[in-house]
């Protein structure tokens, strides 16, 4: 047991030698590894062991282990937050309620709030609420419910009515003692897990709204914006892509977020940020390398709430996300566990900790703060800047050599390379000038199992995107590899 778990400990630690994804020979041994039935008696645990270890792991794919795998935004695991991630494992402490005498994992997991919110250059005495999620996916639920608590509030306030709370009342009752028809929510390119958020919670896939500029599909038109926000049979919450997902581009400037931010208040509307990997745009140093990156992700802070992803770009383990609100009333109001007289704690000791339960989903979670915890505190803010700087290096380094290349084309399509890559984050977006490859390209790259991209589309053809986000990349090394691996595709 000692040595497979050695060797266990071995590959999560890298060098990744073997293909982005398992040749088809081991997922078909593994799959024909798996029990047809729960067996009557149970094995050795030795013999459980050896199974996951030596039929069921070479099936894994290297999403999170190899530096290149490029497909989703798999982040990796820092060796710090492996190493909590295990202690949180073994331990299996329950975060819930702020218990300060009978175990420290509430002060643990405010502590890795805090230290976010100083990664993210966020004010403490305003943000210094919120929780850790499942993923960003969940973020954006608590996100568009606190949003719809709000914006009906303000909504009753405006009419006089006694209506105090969705979550107390019911959203049906509440809209319709109000009189209105819907919730929309007002965005620009939003990730499907908003649409999806929108979904979940009553408000409507098909009421999620593009708000675009004719001439650019991610920056907000503020002249319908405010015609949408100033009508009277609906209420609307605005979702800003701080970071689309397809290009890694900002749908705002600080400037702009603080025009939508005054229309939100003109019209009693909430604004929430999806910043699953765009909030790290401001982790970034002063350089002007940066500059078009920190500026997408500046005026954040005006939001309402704010997404955003720990599995991505921090690089801890699944699963991992953050929410963070300037309004911890409203976050109560919708989540507060009720009457459950034997779960409110009294703080009687150190600070004032709000109960987890009373501001997310569950009431029983994980202790995934801890990996937060340790990977903060190993690598520091620095750390972090040096490690996004690497990732945001190499997606220029490839952008350069892909705009100049005759066979493919860089998207969005730029007038200058330097404008291009003055835009560039941490994703790579671009297609085969060749339409029967184009068609392939995804599969032809993947096929290689040297590197792994997903396929999306643009401007309706099919495109590619490598979205960079591993701890592990190396400008020159991956950059090398990437290059020769689309150079062989496009034949030359
Ligand atoms: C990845 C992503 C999400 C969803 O995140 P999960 O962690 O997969 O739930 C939401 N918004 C954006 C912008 C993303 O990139």
């Amino acid at each position: 047991m000692q040595n497979h778990l050695q060797d266990l400990w071995k590959v999560a630690q890298g060098p990744w030698e073997s293909g982005v994804l398992p040749s088809a020979e081991k997922l078909a041994r593994a799959r024909a590894s798996l029990p047809a039935t729960l067996p009557e008696t149970g094995s050795d645990l030795e013999l459980v062991q050896r199974h996951i270890l030596d039929d069921i792991a070479p099936a894994f794919n290297g999403a999170s282990i190899s530096p290149n795998y490029y497909g989703f935004i798999t982040g990796g695991t820092t060796p710090a937050a492996l190493f909590a991630d295990n202690v949180v494992s073994a331990y299996d402490q329950n975060v819930q309620v702020h218990l300060p005498n009978h175990s420290i994992v509430t002060d643990v997991e405010y502590n890795a709030i805090g230290l976010l919110l100083d990664l993210f250059r966020l004010d403490r005495s305003s943000w210094y609420n919120g929780t850790f999620t499942t993923g960003a996916t969940a973020s954006n639920i608590l996100g568009l419910a606190c949003g719809r608590e709000y914006v009906l509030q303000q909504a009753a306030q405006k009419k006089g009515s006694q209506l105090q709370s969705v979550g107390e009342e019911g959203l049906f009752e509440v809209m319709s003692a109000l009189g209105l028809t819907g919730v929309q929510v007002l965005s620009t390119l939003p990730h499907s897990s908003l649409v999806k958020a929108a979904g979940v919670l009553g408000i409507g896939r098909s009421n999620v709204r593009n708000i675009c500029h004719a001439s650019d599909p991610l920056c907000f038109d503020l002249e319908q914006l405010e015609k949408e926000l100033a009508r009277t049979d609906k209420v609307s919450i605005v979702a800003v892509s701080c970071g689309e997902v397809n290009t890694g581009r900002f749908a705002t400037n600080g400037t702009d977020l603080r025009d939508i931010r005054q229309l939100c208040d003109k019209y009693g509307a909430w604004l929430h940020a999806d910043g699953a990997f765009g909030i790290f745009g401001r982790i970034l140093d002063e350089s002007s390398e940066f500059e078009t990156i920190k500026n997408g992700s500046d005026g954040i802070e005006l939001a309402d709430s704010i997404t955003g992803d720990g599995h991505k770009l921090l690089n801890v383990p699944y699963d991992c996300g953050f929410f963070f609100t300037r309004h911890p009333t409203v976050a109560s109001q919708v989540f507060q566990n009720a009457n459950a007289a034997y779960l409110t704690a009294g703080n009687s000791q150190g600070p004032s900790i709000p109960s987890p339960l009373n501001i997310g989903i569950e009431n029983s979670r994980r202790f995934r703060a801890l990996p937060v915890y340790a990977s903060l505190l190993a690598y520091g803010k620095s750390g972090y800047q040096e490690m996004l700087s690497r990732q945001i290096k190499l997606a220029r380094k490839i952008y350069e050599w892909l705009f100049d290349h005759p066979g493919y084309t860089a998207l969005p399509q730029a007038s200058s390379k330097a404008e291009l890559l003055d835009q560039t984050f941490m994703s790579v977006l671009f297609r085969a000038n060749d339409a029967e490859l184009n068609q392939n390209l995804g599969n032809r790259i993947n096929d290689s199992s040297r590197m792994f991209v997903s396929g999306t589309s643009w401007d309706g053809q099919p495109a590619c995107r490598i979205a960079i986000s591993n701890w592990r990349v190396e400008v020159e090394r991956d950059s090398a590899l990437v290059i020769d691996v689309l150079a062989q595709i496009a034949g030359n």
